[in-house]
């Protein structure tokens, strides 16, 4: 599938009204990176770093997550990597980890909320992120953040790390850019001042979602009865953007569903420029994204919301097939 779409590799996802939209892919493995060059995606929007954690029978060493951070980058060769620190807990548990059972682990002790609570793992995790930079850029998201000063404490605490790395003797980072993963519908009303601290916001849809619709997303039979195009959720995603613009941040969405065309181009008339999908995506959304104009799409969907439609997938579907 990746030949068809090899015309385009290494051209922009520009649509037909001159917007350019970057298009980022999502790994998690030393192993994905290749994908980096054969998807021509522009960089990896997500490293999600709980593997190395999953595949051991205990902590990995520091050592050890700076030699495979170290090597992330440097197969990304100058293109940026967003780091997410670890997201652990609902789905995935360390086997290792002591824990007590949870009734609903998807709203329970997870991600940040177990960062915050248990430093050494996060400081540790932090220090590998550093010494792998070494000197080149550093791009760090934390994930499920669902009030401001979750954000502002586990940023604190890369501050302080980076202090204290300085006085160790390490080459600091180039440069340095603080994000947030935007995936408890809370969040997205948060005071202003925490859209101001954030270097930039990456859209969660898959906990997003599961959490606006309030449907758990490893069940399908109630996940699937709720259309990412749906109203009310578009519209939720539209006011983000809004926040997000206000003050200059940038953001993206890097769940599942920037992945699939329809939903991509959709999201982008919402006004996202950044999207982060599996790498065999970025083909099928950079086709569709290159024939559009935005505008257009937008007021299709304006259309089919004052319709008072509960999804605009139909009247999106129908524009599409009527031009291509
Ligand atoms: C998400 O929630 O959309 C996301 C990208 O994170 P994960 O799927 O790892 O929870
Ligand atoms: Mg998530």
């Amino acid at each position: 599938a990746q030949e068809r779409y090899a015309s385009i590799r290494d051209k922009p996802a520009c649509t037909l009204c001159g917007e350019t939209i970057s298009l980022h892919m999502n790994a998690g493995l030393m192993a994905d990176l290749p994908s980096l060059e054969s998807s021509g995606a522009d960089g990896v929007g997500l490293f999600r770093t709980e593997l190395q954690f999953l595949t051991r029978s205990r902590v990995p060493r520091r050592s050890e997550l700076a030699a495979i951070y170290g090597s992330v980058m440097d197969a990304a060769k100058g293109k940026p990597v967003v780091f997410r620190t670890l997201d652990i807990g609902s789905d995935k548990v360390l086997p290792y980890m002591k824990r007590t059972e949870e009734p609903n682990p998807a709203l329970g002790w997870r991600a940040i909320r177990v960062a915050l609570d248990k430093k050494g793992v996060m400081r540790m995790q932090l220090q590998a992120l550093i010494r792998a930079a070494a000197g080149r850029p550093l791009k760090v998201m934390f994930p499920f953040v669902a009030q401001f000063d979750e954000f502002r404490d586990a940023r604190q605490h890369l501050l302080d790390e980076l202090e204290r790395e300085d006085k160790l003797g390490h080459v600091l980072p180039a440069d340095v850019s603080v994000g947030a993963m935007l995936e408890t519908p809370s969040l997205a009303f948060a005071p202003r001042q925490f859209f101001e601290m954030a270097d930039f916001i990456s859209i969660g849809g898959n906990d997003l979602k599961q959490f606006f619709f309030a449907a758990d997303r490893e069940n399908e039979r109630v996940r699937k009865r709720y259309d990412t195009l749906n109203v009310s959720f578009l519209t939720f995603l539209e006011q983000i953007v809004g926040r997000c613009d206000d003050v200059g941040v940038p953001v993206s969405f890097c769940g599942e569903d920037a992945g699939r065309p329809v939903e991509a181009l959709c999201f982008t008339a919402m006004g996202m420029r950044s999207l982060s999908m599996r790498p065999a995506s970025i083909g099928p959304v950079k086709s569709l994204l290159r024939r559009v104009d935005l505008a257009e799409a937008k007021q299709v969907i304006d259309d089919a919301r004052v319709s008072g439609a509960q999804s605009v997938r139909p009247a999106v579907m129908d524009w599409l097939t009527g031009r291509m």
